[in-house]
C-alpha cells in the first residue's frame, strides 16, 4: 500500500499533454485549452477615449482662475470622431467612449460646466489627461493576454473577442474511455432483480468527464467475464488516451479487471492508503493511461476528483490547478480509528464566525447521497484522531468542471 501523496505524484508525473492542436471559432471554445499564449494584436482600448460624458478641451485654454468660455464646435457620441485638430478656444461635446480628438487633452464632466447655445463655461483647475482613458490602458499591443494552458472561461472568450479574434488555437480533447464492470450491475430503465444495482458509476463519471471537457468513449457495461473485459480493454487501449474502469480491482473472486490489465498492459500500483478508495489500479494499457476505480459509487467519484481529474487536466494541456483548500471549523464530533487518509463528504457554510463544515451524515462508500449533498471533502490525516466541535480541519472544495 502506498500513501495518497505518493500515488498522486506518480499519477501526475508521467502524464503528458496531447500534442495535436486545432483551430476553433471563439464561440465554440468554451472549456477548451489554449495551445499557445495569446498576444494582443493591438492596444485595448485602441485609441484615447473619454471616460465621462462632458466636454473635450485644451487645458492650456483654461484661465488659472475664474471661468473660461469656449466655443462648442462638434458633438461626438461614442463611435464618432473629429478628424480635425481642436483649435484654441474650442471645445467638443463628447460622450463616454468617444475618441479624443487631436489637440484635446482633457474632458470636463458635464456636471461642472454651463452650456449656453454653442458656448460652454468651464471652471478653472483643469489638469491635462483628466477623464481620458489612454490607448493601451487595459492591454498593450504585444502583451501576453492569456497563457498557454489557459482553460477558456466565459470572460476569456469575451476578452479574445475584444481583441478581434474570431478563431483560436486549442489542444484537441483527449479521448477518455469509460467502462463499468460487474455481474450485478444493470443499465437504468429496467426493473431490478434482488441483488442488482443500477450503473450509477458510468452516469456520474460520464457527466464529470463531460463537464471537464474531454471526449467520452463509452465502452458500456460488461459482466465479470475475462473475454468481455479483455475485449473492452483492448478497444480502450487502442482508441483512447485514457481508460477509466469501475469495479473489479479489489481482492474478490470476480475482480478480474486487475488480472486482465496485467495481461494486456501493466499495473504501476493498486492500493492506496486512502478512504474511500483503497483499491484502485493505475497503469498503462496500449497507448492509454489506465485508471481502475473502485466499484463503490462514492469511492469512484472521490478517486476521480482527487487523482484522475488532475491527471486529465494535464493531459488536456491545462495549467495545473491546485486543489482549492482552506481551513474550516468542524461542527460535530468524530473518532477516526484507521491509518488511511480520510476524505469525508461535507457541507461547508459561510457564517459570521468564518467558514464551518459538517459531514453529510453516514459516510459509507456505497451511500451516494453523502456525495450528492456535499460541496467539500473534509481532509483528515492518516493518523487516528478525535475531532470535537470547533476544531480546525482542512477542506477541499469539490470542483465539478
Ligand atoms: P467491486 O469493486 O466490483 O467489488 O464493487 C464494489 C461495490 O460497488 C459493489 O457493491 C458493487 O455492486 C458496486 N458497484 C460496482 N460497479 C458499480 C456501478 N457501475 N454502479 C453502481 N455500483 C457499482
Ligand atoms: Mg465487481
Amino acid at each position: 500500500m502506498i500513501s495518497f501523496e505518493e500515488a498522486y505524484s506518480r499519477v501526475l508525473a508521467d502524464t503528458r499533454p496531447v500534442t495535436e492542436v486545432m483551430s476553433l471559432p471563439v464561440e465554440a471554445a468554451l472549456g477548451r485549452v489554449l495551445s499557445a499564449p495569446v498576444l494582443a494584436p493591438a492596444h485595448v482600448p485602441n485609441h484615447d477615449n473619454s471616460a465621462m460624458d462632458g466636454y473635450g478641451i485644451r487645458c492650456a485654454d483654461i484661465a488659472a482662475e475664474g471661468v473660461t468660455t469656449l466655443t462648442v464646435v462638434a458633438d461626438l457620441p461614442a463611435g464618432d470622431r473629429l478628424e480635425r485638430t481642436l483649435g484654441a478656444g474650442e471645445a467638443v461635446r463628447i460622450m463616454t467612449g468617444a475618441p479624443i480628438p487631436p489637440g484635446c487633452d482633457g474632458v470636463v464632466m458635464q456636471e461642472l460646466v454651463q452650456r449656453n447655445g454653442d458656448r460652454v463655461v468651464v471652471p478653472a483647475g483643469r489638469k491635462p489627461g483628466e477623464n481620458i482613458r489612454p490607448a493601451g490602458e487595459d492591454i498593450r499591443a504585444g502583451a501576453e493576454v492569456l497563457p498557454k494552458g489557459c482553460r477558456l472561461r466565459p470572460a476569456h472568450l469575451g476578452l479574445l473577442t475584444s481583441l478581434g479574434f474570431a478563431t483560436i488555437e486549442v489542444f484537441r480533447k483527449p479521448v477518455v474511455a469509460l467502462l463499468s464492470t460487474g455481474n450485478e450491475v444493470v443499465e437504468p430503465g429496467r426493473s431490478l432483480l434482488p441483488g442488482q444495482v443500477y450503473d450509477s458509476n458510468r452516469s456520474g463519471l460520464r457527466a464529470a468527464l463531460q463537464a471537464l471537457g474531454v471526449e467520452v468513449l463509452d465502452l458500456g457495461l460488461v459482466r465479470d467475464d475475462r473475454a468481455a473485459i479483455a475485449a473492452a480493454l483492448a478497444r480502450g487501449g487502442a482508441e483512447a488516451d485514457a481508460v477509466i474502469t469501475t469495479g473489479g480491482v479489489s481482492v474478490g473472486d470476480h475482480d478480474l479487471v486487475k488480472e486482465m490489465l496485467e495481461g494486456q498492459g501493466s499495473i504501476h500500483f493498486w492500493q492506496v492508503a486512502m478512504k474511500p478508495g483503497k483499491p484502485q489500479a493505475y497503469g498503462q494499457l496500449g497507448r492509454a493511461r489506465f485508471f481502475g476505480l473502485p466499484g463503490n459509487p462514492v469511492s469512484g467519484l472521490v478517486v476521480f476528483l482527487l487523482m484522475v481529474r488532475p491527471a486529465l487536466l494535464r493531459m488536456m494541456g491545462a495549467l495545473d490547478e491546485p486543489p482549492r483548500k482552506m481551513r474550516a471549523l468542524f461542527r460535530g464530533t468524530l473518532h477516526k480509528k484507521h491509518n488511511r487518509k480520510d476524505f469525508l463528504r461535507g457541507v461547508a457554510h459561510f457564517g459570521a464566525e468564518g467558514v464551518w463544515v459538517e459531514t453529510t451524515g453516514p459516510q459509507g462508500s456505497g451511500i451516494l447521497t453523502s456525495f450528492a449533498r456535499a460541496n467539500v471533502l473534509i481532509l483528515l490525516p492518516e493518523e487516528p484522531l478525535r475531532l470535537v466541535d470547533g476544531d480546525l480541519v482542512w477542506i477541499q472544495w469539490i470542483d465539478h468542471d
